[in-house]
């Protein structure tokens, strides 16, 4: 690594919600710079301007702080490199196509939408598919490379529409270095003359891109696979321009692929999945559907997080759990992969139960209450704390405790149909009757109490606990699996249990 202060950005366009590719390359880029004692940036490429969504700004930032991945500088953040919006900047790109004009590297090009359109027939009928404006058939076209300079000064003075292209030498072969996939080589015969500045006054993402690159001193473009093509472009851009001792190192991340492997994970594939492919929920302002996020979804930020740095980079060891800190110490470039990575959704739910595991009772307890608070139930933190301690174990998300343990906030209204065409006989229901009277007459009625009650019901009557259990959580409950019953009772007390048991002989078949 070079001297040079490391300085990243994340450059989404607003055109919709942030993909969680999306999330990752900010992750990365986040993890590199924190790493390396760098400066993360969050610059918003909006210069496309018939693809602008609205809210999709404020849901990217809103996205980087959910999952704590907080530019030092950029768009809603500040900084001295502003403004961080392309929109605003569009006074600063017109002069580097000037530059690149006069040096020779760029030409303006007058072809009409009805040119360009008419000539992409004509190739196709001769059995070209895919015509390009490039160094051979720019020579036929209305540019300045064709027409005289008279006609060009006149069509110029004139208002006409014209675009500036960047001219591509013969058969040059352009070869840069990337840090993830080694030495690439493109020659510029496979490439076009693409334009860099449009004729509403507007530079495309090329041109700003790179500009905005240079002036925000960013010494590393850690960005998605799909830009890779461009990258032989962007690397001539900035040697015309003067830029090429400086100009950032690139970094090309591999591409999200569906869970089956085919295909990239895109952002049209929505909920159809049976995930969601949005960090946060999105409504279309337009149409106003709506798409999933990992938040609404019960997912804690962090668990997120850590499932996202492992799509495509691995720490080399077998740990899998990591906190924010231990991503920026484990992370580099060169442990990124080049290959894919496939989605697991299975994966991502265990990352979030590790981390529901780790939490404290008291924290916990805490997010249960407001879970709690949300579906309109109330009870003491203490009671929620006590619930969230034996349901955890089972739960992926905090809102499994609430439906997987709805017993401990109301008596059961129906009783689990297997279980009760399964274990439920003139036996067990003595044993519930037997079990009552017992308790009843229990003094303490904690867990251990409990436990030592009905384990002694068992040995004076010589019964496994198959005999037993399942009716009595089945009473207690109304369900055929759940946490241990001791634990269980001693939170609904011992009325509430007495009181279930009761109910349960009435109710349930003899
Ligand atoms: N605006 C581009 C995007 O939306 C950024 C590409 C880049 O990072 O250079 O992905």
């Amino acid at each position: 690594m070079s001297e040079r202060k490391v300085r990243v950005r994340f450059a989404p366009s607003p055109t919709g919600p942030l993909h969680m590719g999306g999330v990752r390359t900010a992750l990365y880029n986040y993890l590199f710079a924190k790493k390396h004692g760098g400066e993360f940036i969050l610059r918003i490429e909006d210069t496309d301007q018939t693809r602008f969504v609205k809210g999709a700004e404020d849901y990217i930032i809103e996205s980087l702080k959910w999952c704590h991945i907080l530019p030092d500088e950029g768009q809603g953040f500040g900084g001295n490199y502003g403004p961080y919006r392309q929109s605003e900047r569009m006074s600063i790109y017109r002069k580097y196509a000037d530059q690149l004009v006069e040096s020779g590297n760029a030409y303006y090009a007058f072809d009409t939408a009805e040119d360009l359109d008419r000539m992409r027939e004509m190739a196709k009928q001769a059995g070209t598919a895919n015509w390009q404006y490039n160094h051979v058939t720019r020579n036929s076209m209305k540019n300045s490379l064709t027409l005289s300079q008279q006609e060009v000064d006149e069509r110029l003075e004139r208002n006409e529409p014209y675009v500036i292209r960047i001219k591509l030498p013969r058969n040059e072969e352009v070869k840069f270095h990337d840090i993830i996939r080694g030495w690439v080589s493109v020659n510029t015969n496979n490439m076009d003359d693409k334009v860099l500045f449009k004729s509403d006054g507007m530079p495309t993402y090329h041109l700003a891109n790179i500009v905005d690159d240079r002036l925000m001193d960013i010494s590393h473009v850690i960005r998605g696979e799909e830009w890779l093509p461009s990258a032989p472009l962007h690397v001539l851009l900035y040697r015309y321009l003067g830029w090429e001792d400086i100009r950032p190192e690139f970094a090309h991340l591999p591409l999200l692929l569906k869970p089956d492997g085919n295909g990239k994970l895109s952002k049209r594939d929505g909920d159809r999945l049976g995930f969601p492919v949005f960090p946060l929920q999105w409504r279309n302002p337009e149409s106003g559907e709506i798409f999933s996020g990992y938040r609404e979804q019960g997912y804690f930020a962090e668990a997120f997080v850590n499932m996202l740095a492992f799509l495509g980079w691995n720490p080399g060891t077998d740990q899998e759990i990591f906190t924010m800190q231990e991503l920026i110490d484990a992370f580099s470039l060169e442990r990124v992969n080049k290959a894919g990575a496939k989605y697991d959704h299975d994966k991502t739910r265990w990352f979030n139960q590790q981390y529901l595991r780790a939490q404290t009772d008291e924290q916990l307890g805490l997010l249960f209450q407001s879970e709690l608070d949300v579906n309109g139930i109330e009870v003491s933190q203490e009671y929620a704390t006590e619930v969230a301690k034996v349901m955890k174990e089972r739960a992926y998300f905090v809102k499994d405790m609430l439906e997987e343990g709805r017993y401990f906030f109301e008596a059961p209204t129906t009783y689990d149909e297997n279980t009760v065409n399964k274990k439920w006989n003139a036996e067990a229901r003595q044993h519930v009757e037997k079990l009552k009277q017992h308790f009843e007459a229990m003094q303490f009625f904690d867990a251990e109490a409990l436990e030592q009650t009905f384990k002694a019901y068992l040995e004076e009557n010589s019964l496994g606990f198959g005999k037993v259990g399942p009716g009595f959580r089945l009473a207690v409950t109304g369900l055929g699996m759940g946490p241990s019953m001791f634990e269980v009772c001693s939170i609904l007390g011992k009325q509430e249990t007495v009181a279930r048991m009761e109910t349960a002989l009435e109710k349930l078949p003899a």
